[in-house]
């Protein structure tokens, strides 16, 4: 099916002429030398593998929970923890949302209600989650650290799988927003004089990411280096 994708994008004159594979093109950014015009809009973009086109959309719906938990979690509680999490959250979502766009699948995010769900695991950790965080505040900020936990996990297992740079780019982005979230729910737990214990995650990488400092980029073009 591939095969015949390119064969229709481009004719096999101009597959010898620029083909990426023979200029040694691994997927990261087109070589400073390249062919005259071959610009994005010509850009070949390799369809996702079936595993991996199940991680993009399983992703869009695991960053919705996040989201949908934590709208949630703030109605009952007001803590500012939960709503601020939640605006970034949507932007995980957004960024999802772009790499379905891109690589012409289908979203599953059908309904936007908050707790609607087309994977059926993820709307019973939704319920489950929602039941724990409604316990107490203390409750509530280990259900954001589960998540965090939860997200990171599947965020590094799908850069593992993922052979498309601009995928693994939204995924990391993705992962480094996490160890924000994560840092921030134990902020709050240990101010209530808790200590948190790892629930997903061995305890070490949780202790790694908790006693280093937030991470910064992410959020758009400017590269921040070098302190300019
Ligand atoms: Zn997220
Ligand atoms: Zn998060």
């Amino acid at each position: 099916m591939k095969k015949t994708v390119i064969a229709i994008a481009l004719p096999l004159a101009a597959m010898l002429a620029v083909s990426p594979l023979q200029a040694g093109w691994k997927g990261g950014k087109p070589g400073a030398g390249g062919g005259q015009g071959n610009t994005g809009s010509q850009t070949i973009t390799a369809e996702l593998s079936d595993a991996e086109a199940t991680t993009l959309l399983f992703m869009r719906e695991e960053e919705k929970l996040a989201r949908d938990v934590y709208n949630t979690l703030f109605d009952q509680w007001e803590h500012p923890v939960f709503n601020n999490i939640s605006g970034s959250e949507q932007r995980h979502m957004d960024s999802m949302k772009n790499m379905i766009d891109k690589y012409g699948l289908v979203d599953p995010v059908v309904d936007d209600t908050v707790g609607v769900f087309q994977n059926e695991g993820l709307a019973e950790v939704y319920e489950r989650l929602i039941e724990r965080g409604s316990a107490s505040l203390e409750e509530a900020l280990h259900v954001g650290g589960f998540i965090e936990e939860l997200d990171i996990s599947d965020l590094e297992d799908a850069i593992d799988e993922s052979t498309h740079a601009d995928v693994t780019r939204a995924y990391e982005n993705l992962e480094r927003g996490s160890r924000n979230h994560l840092r921030a729910f134990v902020g709050q737990i240990e101010n209530l004089g808790i200590v948190y214990e790892a629930q997903l995650m061995p305890q070490e990488e949780v202790d790694e990411i908790v006693n280093s400092a937030m991470e910064r980029g992410g959020k758009g073009r400017g590269k921040r280096r070098g302190g300019r």
